[in-house]
């Protein structure tokens, strides 16, 4: 090791002592670390930018099965909830909808579409006032959701051409229980029982109507209802 080279003077700026066992002055040494970190950062970023637009195609397909992923969707749901409920975006969004050209535009399209909003809000009405046309929309949703995780490719069709009766169903759950708010709609026989895909890929029509049939629904509470899940997949 060669201590003291230069007599102890640094060598890049031939003015100020070097540190005891380094090449450099302490001023030099810390402009020489910022200069290589940036560069080293450049490239890097020089280097990702690289890969990107090398695998640009497959990288955003990536993205968007991702996006698709049970992970993702709640990661974006997040991320969006959490834009949304910053003070900032909420002041943004206020000052956006006083604007004088925003609020005609709104004018214009309630104008526009006075009888789809009229429906709309009798949805509404109905949904809040009507417990079977909820049940039904609940039944909707229960199939729904129930068959896109098996129907992986392709649209999941309308209740009526898997030969399922939401009024059948409703007629099987009824008399309702007063408080429906603790309750969930449970299939006795639990759906994942049931194989609604064949082999071949293409749904399984029987056993679809089997698993909706009006006796394999009935009324319990939610919490006993996730913990039957919940033991069962355990078993
Ligand atoms: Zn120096």
């Amino acid at each position: 090791m060669v201590l003291y080279r230069n007599n102890g003077i640094c060598p890049k700026c031939k003015t100020n002592k070097k540190i005891f066992n380094q090449s450099y002055c302490k001023k030099c040494k810390s402009i020489y670390r910022k200069e290589y970190y940036l560069k080293y950062k450049e490239k890097e970023k020089q280097n990702n930018l690289r890969y990107y637009s090398q695998n640009k195609d497959n990288l955003l397909k990536k993205h968007k099965t991702w996006c698709k992923t049970e992970k993702g969707e709640e990661s974006i749901k997040k991320s969006n909830k959490k834009y949304l409920n910053k003070p900032k975006t909420k002041l943004r969004i206020k000052l956006h909808s006083q604007k004088p050209r925003v609020k005609l535009q709104r004018w214009q399209y309630r104008q526009k579409n006075s009888s789809k909003l009229l429906r709309k809000n009798n949805y509404y009405k109905r949904f809040n006032q009507d417990p079977e046309f909820r049940i039904r929309i609940r039944l909707r949703s229960l199939l729904y959701i129930s068959l896109k995780k098996y129907i992986k490719n392709g649209k999941v069709m309308k209740s009526k051409k898997y030969g399922i009766n939401y009024e059948k169903i409703i007629e099987h759950l009824k008399p309702f229980p007063r408080d429906l708010s603790n309750l969930d709609i449970h299939h006795k026989k639990p759906l994942f029982y049931f194989k609604f895909i064949k082999p071949n890929g293409s749904p399984n029509l029987k056993e679809i109507k089997k698993a909706f049939a009006p006796e394999n629904h009935q009324w319990l509470s939610s919490n006993i209802n996730r913990s039957i899940q919940h033991r069962i997949l355990l078993k």
